[in-house]
């Protein structure tokens, strides 16, 4: 009979969220698996050709973010070419990549990807790659095991505690917990060689470049300049066809273009979805939330389009209402419209990453799930604040 693998968490995805998750539980004494279905880490930051880290800052100067978060940008830049601003502990005349005195940077997706492996071999956190979490058991409201598919075939992995950090809700809706869909637009953007210039550089010829002839991000779904709407990108023939009108686009964009000059790199290795669903938590961020204090606030941050907008973030939203033994992570939490906006980010997933994290462990530690476990614990053992 095969040996029964058992962890005391297990964190579902390695995109930033996750792999703060799993830094957190690790640092806290768990024995942590983070399992992920590619062969490359940071998720939709680093496989999705994301290059800029937006701001643990206010925006006025004043740090917001702490902990992984903090420890994430100061180290994303370990392999070149940019720096974090001089202000926040940058070299003299470094170069951010971006204009401006937040804290926030460009970063090389690759670069970023080695980095993040490091620090989950110092935190001692089992990375599965190309493991695919494909099901549940369950017992009532608890997660059991996680079935999971890899080269190795069909096995089966226990955990006291689960994260889900998977990006869409995928491991909370295997477990029965509703999950609510959201749309996107289609804005994809390539890694070129160009003589002339576009807006971030690596080197002087080689940079990412958006297809979608314009250097703005769409703030909403209504801007016409931008591509299709997809409704809903929960299932593999959307995401797929999602994925190839996007090649369309970037086939598009090089005509009439010297491809002796300027030709594709580099390719998304992940959808550019900004948004898949988030899941039914305790408590789902508004529209209006901001400004406000929350009593069981595990973090504030900014959002990143304006100064000043600042956001706490309750624990509540972190935790899933259908199923006792998972806590949310990253840009599947529960937040909303302009919320989910704030949320959706590098510096989001890392601070809510660090507090799923945290409180799965402490709530082993306690002996409770992680809805019973004291706030005043969670809070004192939290570094998500700078
Ligand atoms: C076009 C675009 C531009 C953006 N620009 C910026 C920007 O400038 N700055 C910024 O901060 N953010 C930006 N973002 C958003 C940001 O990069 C991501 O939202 C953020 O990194 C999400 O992190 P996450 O860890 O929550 O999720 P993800 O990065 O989605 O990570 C989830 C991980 O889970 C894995 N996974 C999913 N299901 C399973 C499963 N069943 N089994 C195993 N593994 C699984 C996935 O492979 C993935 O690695 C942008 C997004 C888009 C689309």
């Amino acid at each position: 009979m095969s040996e029964k693998i058992k962890y005391d968490i297990v964190v579902c995805g390695a995109g930033i969220a996750g792999i703060a998750s799993a830094i957190a539980a690790a640092r806290l004494g768990k024995r942590v698996a983070l399992i992920e279905k590619q062969c490359l880490i940071g998720g939709l930051a680093t496989s999705g050709l994301i290059y800029v880290y937006l701001p643990l800052c206010d925006g006025r100067g004043k740090q917001l973010i702490g902990g992984i978060a903090d420890e994430m940008i100061r180290r994303c830049t370990e392999y070149g070419p940019f720096d974090i601003p001089e202000k926040f502990g940058g070299p003299a005349g470094g170069n951010p990549g971006l204009k401006g005195d937040r804290f926030r940077c460009c970063f090389s997706p690759a670069g970023f990807t080695l980095t993040l492996d490091k620090m989950l071999v110092e935190a001692g956190v089992d990375l599965w790659l190309d493991s695919v979490i494909t099901n549940v058991t369950m017992e009532q409201r608890i997660i059991k095991s996680v079935k999971v598919f890899n080269s190795s075939g069909n096995l089966e992995v226990f955990a006291d505690q689960f994260v889900d950090a998977s990006g869409g809700g995928y491991l909370a809706a295997m477990a029965g917990c509703k999950t609510i869909v959201t749309a996107n637009r289609l804005t994809p953007w390539v890694m070129e060689m160009a003589e002339d210039s576009s807006v971030y550089h690596f080197t002087e010829s080689l940079h990412i470049r958006s297809a979608w002839n314009c250097d703005a991000s769409p703030d909403g779904l209504d801007d016409a300049r931008y591509g299709t709407v997809y409704e809903d990108c929960t299932n593999g023939k959307a995401v797929t066809d999602f994925v190839r009108e996007a090649w369309s686009l970037v086939r598009q964009s090089y005509v009439g273009r010297d491809p002796k000059k300027n030709y594709p790199v580099h390719l998304p290795a992940m959808p550019q979805l900004r948004k898949i669903a988030y899941i039914e938590t305790e408590f789902v961020l508004h529209d209006d939330d901001h400004s406000k204090e929350f009593p069981d606030s595990i973090g504030e941050i900014v959002y990143w389009r304006y100064d000043g907008n600042i956001w706490q973030t309750p624990y509540r939203s972190l935790l899933p209402k259908a199923v006792d033994n998972l806590l949310a992570a990253g840009r599947c939490m529960g937040a909303e419209n302009v919320a989910m906006e704030v949320y959706r980010v590098i510096p989001a997933a890392a601070m809510t990453g660090e507090a799923a994290g945290t409180a799965a462990a402490l709530s082993i530690n306690e002996n409770c799930q992680p809805r019973e476990l004291d706030y005043n614990i969670l809070n004192k053992n939290l570094h998500t604040r700078a």
